[in-house]
């Protein structure tokens, strides 16, 4: 077995740049646990962003995953399959929704929404082709499509890979005035995070999403929540967008649907909205096949039998207290709901990758969003012990003067 140097200079010799990965190689996940290939254990408090909610290689994922795999894994859409049928209604059912669209990333999701509140817009509304626009937010993330970085107000995420598709209209994140003055008559959606995860968990003031929803009403334009990362029990509900209270129109989730066994995402709208999708209008060879549809299932089980929802919103209360409690010369503030915290730290804190790898060092996996933003989205399954031996090490590396310096005790 090639040694965690060598696997490191493998992939930067053959792997594209793309990203920039903390230096742990991992090679086994139990829970909420992961060992890298010397044998050394870390907490994983990133899970991998919300994709992990159920923990790593969930008992009864790894079950359903094998027998699944064994039966029957693929019969594209050309055909129907047994397990389709019953994740469209076990999901729609979860969540209140009248229909749903399998497909398999997180962008897809994004891309079938949008390609439906436009469809609605020109048949339904009456929008004149060609001229549907839909507004988003800045700060967004939706994923990585041409389609969708061309309307991130992110300059890194979009810069070399125009040209971009028009009909988008950014607006400050969390302004509900903004909202009301940017629709006009060829308005067809408002695309919104409830919670922006990647902007640096930005938590929108109480009412936001309200006043959007009425806005929306209003005007007769579709309300789409993209619940990818805050959805599926992370925020302390099933969907964050439950905290205020309202219900979208339409819905895109991905990442935890499948517990992080595999790549199954959806978008889910009312029978009126769906119905503009017509055969061959959209769709996908691997979305709604039925292994990820057999994953799917379980992992939704696995959220409402394991309660996760409510352990979110009580481990996530203690943790923002205990983070508020840890003081430190680096933090801004700490901000969050449920099991989801961003520790801001200030600017003069030299960034927050250095405080990542200082956190690997001591066994806590977490990871920059932006440069100033340390993320904390352990797996739902944590215990409160858990949390505070991550808390522990959290408090000695936030309160160090110098992370660097900061190794583990022998
Ligand atoms: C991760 C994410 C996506 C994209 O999901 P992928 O599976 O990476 O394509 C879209 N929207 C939100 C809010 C996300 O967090």
């Amino acid at each position: 077995m090639p040694s965690a140097k060598e696997l490191i200079s493998y992939e930067e010799r053959w792997g594209a740049r793309n990203y920039k990965p903390l230096d742990v190689v991992l090679t086994r996940g139990e829970g909420v646990w992961v060992y890298d290939v010397d044998g050394k254990k870390y907490l994983d408090f990133l899970a991998a962003y919300s994709a992990l909610n159920q923990g790593h290689c969930h008992p009864r994922l790894v079950g359903v995953m094998r027998e699944q795999a064994a039966r029957l894994a693929l019969t594209s859409r050309a055909f129907r399959n047994d397990q389709l049928p019953l994740l469209e209604k076990e999901l729609c059912e979860l969540v209140g929704f009248e229909k749903m669209l399998p497909m398999n990333s997180g962008a897809e999701a994004v891309e079938t929404a949008i390609k439906m509140v436009r469809k609605w817009g020109y048949k339904v509304k009456g929008v004149p082709e060609g001229l549907a626009e839909i507004v988003v937010c800045e700060g967004n993330f939706h994923g990585r499509t041409t389609t969708i970085v061309g309307f991130s107000s992110e300059y890194q995420y979009r810069d070399g890979f125009g040209p971009f598709a028009p009909g988008f209209k950014l607006i400050p994140y969390g302004d509900a005035a903004a909202l009301e003055a940017a629709i006009t008559p060829h308005t067809v959606a408002f695309l919104v995070e409830p919670l922006q995860g990647e902007g640096g968990v930005v938590v929108p003031r109480r009412g936001y999403l309200g006043a959007a929803r009425d806005i929306c009403a209003g005007r007769n334009v579709l309300l789409a929540a993209d619940e990818i990362q805050s959805g599926l029990g992370r925020t302390g509900k099933m969907l964050c967008y439950e905290h205020e209270g309202v219900k979208p129109d339409v819905l895109t989730l991905g990442k935890a649907l499948s517990g992080g066994m595999y790549p199954v995402s959806a978008a889910l709208s009312s029978t009126e909205v769906m119905d503009v999708f017509k055969p061959q209008d959209h769709g996908s060879t691997f979305g709604g096949n039925p292994l990820g549809c057999a994953v799917a299932r379980e992992a939704l089980k696995v959220i409402v039998e394991e309660d996760l929802c409510g352990r979110a919103a009580e481990l996530g209360a203690y943790l923002l207290d205990e983070l508020d409690k840890i003081k430190g010369p680096h933090v801004e503030l700490v901000r969050g709901k449920g099991l989801w915290a961003g520790i801001v730290l200030k600017e003069e804190a030299g960034g927050a990758r250095r405080f990542c790898e200082a956190l690997m060092r001591l066994g806590v996996l977490v990871k920059e969003t932006h440069e100033n933003v340390i993320r904390l989205a352990p797996p739902l399954v944590i215990t409160k012990d858990e949390i505070d031996w991550a808390l522990e090490r959290l408090a000695v590396v936030l309160s160090a003067e110098v992370p660097e310096k900061v190794r583990p005790r022998a």
